[in-house]
C-alpha cells in the first residue's frame, strides 16, 4: 500500500517518495488573522490536515513536520488596529486564537510550527539579503523586488504563458519595477504603520518572502510537501518557487510535491474574505457538530469545487448520526457480553484496508466515506448476529479508521445529547430517575406512562445492564 498524491507541478498523481522517511514535511500557507475566518478558509485546513494524518499513519507521529504560517502584518490588519486604537498585535492574538480554537473544533490536530512573521523577521530580512547577495534581487526607491529575469523557470509551476504572468502582476506596477513580473520582498510602511529595520531601510516584507523564509527556518529547504488553495498557485506559489531556488537553499529544490485544493463555493461565488460573504467557521460551529462540519468539507475529492450548502452539512450530520447508532448500538451489546475471547477476527479487515486505500489514493475522501459505511454495515450486522468477537473486532476497525479521518471522536451519548439543551437534558434525567423508581416499586402503569412522555420528547430510552441511557431519535 503506497501513498499517491497529484502534484501541481507535474500535472500528474504519482507515488509519494519523501527526501527522508524519518524526516517527512508539510508546509500549508495560513491565515491572516484580522477576523473571524469563513468556512472556506477551513477548507484547506481540514483537507491537509487529513494529509498529516495519513503521513502520521505511514511514517509514524515522530517523523512528520508540519509548519502552517501566520500572517501577523498585513494592511487589513493594520486597518482594524488602526479602527480600534489598539497595537497590531490585540488583533492578531484575538484572531489567531479564535481560529485556532474552530481550526480544533474541525478536528485539525496543531501543526508542529505556526511561525508568525512579527517573530521570523530576522529570518525574512536573512533571505532577502541572500536574494541579494545572489543577484536574485535588487532595491530600488526603499523597496526590493525580486528580479523575476533572474529565475529561467519562473512561470513552471502555474505553466501561464508571459502574458498572464505580467497581466496577473499589472495590479503592482511601479516605475522602479525592472519588468512588470517583478514582485515586492521588502516596502517601506506608511506613516504610523508598524515597521522594522532592514539594511534596504525600515519597512516590511512582502507576502511571498514570509512563506519561503518560515519554510526555511522552521522545516529546511527543500521540503516534501507544499500545499494550499488552488488561488494560491500564481502569483503566490510561484513567487515563492522562485525565491526559494534562488535563495541558494535546498539545493535548488523547494517543494517536491504541490497540493493544491479546490475552491468551496458559496451562492455560486468564490469564498473570500474580502467579498464579505457570511459563512464564518465560529457561526456555524454554534449550529453543527464540528465533525459535521470536517465531514461535509471533505464530502468531495479535495480537487474538486465544493459547493457549500445547508443540505451538504446536513447530509453530513446525518451520516455521522448512522456511524455514532452503530458505534453506541454495539457498545451497548458488548457491554452485557462477558469480554470476548478468541483469536483476532479477520473480518472487516479487508474494508478496514478499503478505507487506507482510498487515502492513499490522493486522498479519495469519497471513496473512503463509503468503504467506511461498509464497515458499519458489517459491525451492524454481527450485532444482529449477537456475535460479541466479531463486533468487537469490526467495531475496533471502524473507530481506527474512522479516527484516522478525524471523525468519531466523541462518546456516543454525548453526541445524541448534544442536541438536546440543558433543559431538556435535566428534564429527561429526572424522568428517567422517575421511571426506574416506579419500576422498582413494581408500578408497571406508571412506568410505561413516562416512557410515553420520553417518546413523545423524541427521546428513546435504552435499559441496559449498567442502568438506562437516551439518545435524542433518528429523524424520520
Ligand atoms: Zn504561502
Amino acid at each position: 500500500m503506497s501513498l499517491k498524491l497529484y502534484d501541481t507541478m507535474t500535472r500528474e498523481k504519482r507515488p509519494f517518495v519523501p527526501r527522508d522517511p524519518s524526516r517527512v514535511t508539510l508546509y500549508v500557507c495560513g491565515p491572516t488573522v484580522y477576523n473571524y475566518a469563513h468556512i472556506g478558509n477551513f477548507r484547506p485546513v481540514v483537507v491537509f490536515d487529513l494529509l498529516f494524518r495519513v503521513l502520521r499513519r505511514h511514517y509514524g507521529e515522530a517523523h512528520v513536520l508540519y509548519a502552517a504560517n501566520v500572517t501577523d502584518v498585513d494592511d487589513k490588519i493594520n486597518r482594524k488596529a488602526a479602527e480600534e486604537g489598539v497595537p497590531i498585535k490585540a488583533i492578531t492574538d484575538r484572531y489567531l486564537e479564535a481560529y485556532n480554537a474552530d481550526a480544533a473544533a474541525l478536528g485539525a490536530l496543531r501543526p508542529t510550527f505556526q511561525p508568525r512573521v512579527t517573530e521570523t523577521m530576522d529570518a525574512i530580512v536573512g533571505m532577502i539579503g541572500d536574494l541579494v547577495g545572489n543577484g536574485a534581487a535588487y532595491a530600488a526607491e526603499g523597496h526590493v523586488l525580486f528580479d523575476t529575469q533572474a529565475f529561467a523557470d519562473y512561470g513552471k509551476l502555474s505553466k501561464k504563458p508571459l502574458d498572464d504572468l505580467i497581466a496577473g502582476a499589472r495590479v503592482d506596477v511601479a516605475p522602479y519595477k525592472k519588468d512588470p513580473r517583478d514582485f515586492v520582498l521588502w516596502k517601506p510602511s506608511k506613516p504610523g504603520e508598524p515597521e522594522w529595520p532592514s539594511p534596504w531601510g525600515p519597512g516590511r516584507p512582502g507576502w511571498h518572502i514570509e512563506c519561503t523564509a518560515m519554510i526555511h527556518q522552521a522545516l529546511g529547504l527543500p521540503i516534501d510537501i507544499h500545499g494550499g488553495g488552488v488561488d494560491l498557485v500564481f502569483p503566490h506559489h510561484e513567487n515563492e518557487l522562485a525565491q526559494g531556488v534562488c535563495s541558494g537553499h535546498g539545493e535548488r529544490e523547494y517543494a517536491r510535491y504541490w497540493l493544491h485544493n479546490g475552491f468551496l463555493n458559496m451562492a455560486e461565488e468564490k469564498m473570500s474574505k474580502s467579498v464579505g460573504n457570511v459563512a464564518l467557521a465560529h457561526d456555524l460551529l454554534k449550529t453543527w457538530p464540528g465533525e459535521a462540519l470536517r465531514w461535509a468539507l471533505l464530502a468531495g475529492h479535495y480537487r474538486q469545487e465544493l459547493e457549500w450548502t445547508d443540505d451538504l452539512v446536513a447530509q453530513a450530520k446525518a451520516n455521522l448520526d448512522r456511524l455514532y447508532r452503530v458505534l453506541d448500538d454495539s457498545a451497548r451489546f458488548l457491554s452485557g457480553q462477558p469480554a470476548p475471547d478468541g483469536p483476532q477476527s479477520e473480518l472487516g479487515a479487508h474494508d478496514h484496508a478499503e478505507v487506507l486505500q482510498a487515502l492513499d489514493d490522493d486522498l479519495n475522501t469519497p471513496a473512503a466515506f463509503a468503504a467506511l459505511f461498509q464497515l458499519a454495515d458489517k459491525v451492524r450486522a454481527a450485532v444482529m448476529a449477537k456475535d460479541a468477537l466479531a463486533t468487537a473486532s469490526l467495531r475496533g476497525l471502524l473507530l481506527d479508521a474512522a479516527n484516522l479521518m478525524g471523525f468519531l471522536a466523541a462518546d456516543p451519548q454525548a453526541w445524541f445529547q448534544a442536541g438536546a439543551d440543558d433543559d431538556l437534558k435535566a428534564r429527561v434525567e429526572a424522568l428517567i430517575a422517575a421511571r426506574a423508581e416506579a419500576r422498582a416499586a413494581k408500578n408497571w402503569p406508571e412506568a410505561d406512562r413516562i416512557r410515553a412522555e420520553l417518546a413523545a420528547l423524541n427521546v428513546e430510552v435504552m435499559d441496559g445492564p449498567s442502568g438506562a441511557t437516551w439518545r435524542i431519535k433518528e429523524q424520520a
